[in-house]
């Protein structure tokens, strides 16, 4: 699969055609959050206790408020890679001596934004679509923006006075019923190719590209 992929991906970039790819679930890392930790337990503590029970850290931090001060909360998250014992840590129970709860992560009600292109539902690190600003809608990425952040927005996926990541955009995804489940209901099987000129479809069971 590995080789097709590339071959695919090889001619886009080739050609300059954008596209932008999936993750099957199978291959994308699981966000976490525990909860029962002291607010002052250094997260490399709780990296290693996870590293020791052989699940795989990619990366972990302390939530903090959204507040002015950025107040550290007692919760903290933690991206794990697709492992054969990933799903055993929903039954953690205890970390560093301590009773904790294993949540999912869910990052704006479990709605992916691009930061590159401003849509919704992939990662910016699998995208080659055209960067679009989500201050100014411009052909360029945010963090290029020539734009002050006293100007007047301009919303990439509507047009609207808005940044692109405003949530009460006409064009923002609703959660629906699906995306509310949490992470431990187990997937569906059913394989449902959508029909999108530059997207790639994985089969979630046999991984393969489409
Ligand atoms: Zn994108
Ligand atoms: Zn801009
Ligand atoms: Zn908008």
């Amino acid at each position: 699969m590995r080789t097709l992929h590339r071959t695919i991906t090889k001619y886009l970039d080739d050609k300059q055609i954008p596209y932008y790819i999936i993750m099957p679930k199978l291959l994308r890392p699981v966000k976490i959050v525990i909860r029962g930790l002291p607010i002052d337990t250094n997260p490399d503590l709780i990296k290693s206790e996870l590293t020791n029970m052989q699940f795989q850290v990619a990366n972990i931090y302390q939530l903090k408020k959204r507040d002015q001060d950025r107040t550290p909360m007692p919760l903290f998250q933690v991206q794990l890679n697709p492992t054969d014992n990933l799903d055993t840590i929903w039954d953690v129970e205890s970390l560093l001596y301590l009773k904790v709860k294993i949540e999912k992560y869910n990052l704006q009600g479990g709605i992916a934004q691009c930061h590159r292109c401003q849509k919704f539902g992939h990662s910016s690190i699998n995208c080659r679509l055209t960067a679009r600003c989500v201050k100014c809608a411009q052909e360029h990425l945010t963090s290029e923006c020539p734009t002050q952040r006293t100007d007047a927005p301009l919303c990439a996926n509507c047009n609207g006075k808005h940044p692109a990541s405003y949530r009460g955009c006409p064009n923002f995804p609703k959660l629906n019923q699906t995306q509310a489940k949490p992470a431990t209901t187990p997937t569906s099987n059913t394989f449902q190719p959508k029909i999108h000129p530059f997207k790639f479809i994985f089969c979630q069971r046999c991984l393969y590209l489409y």
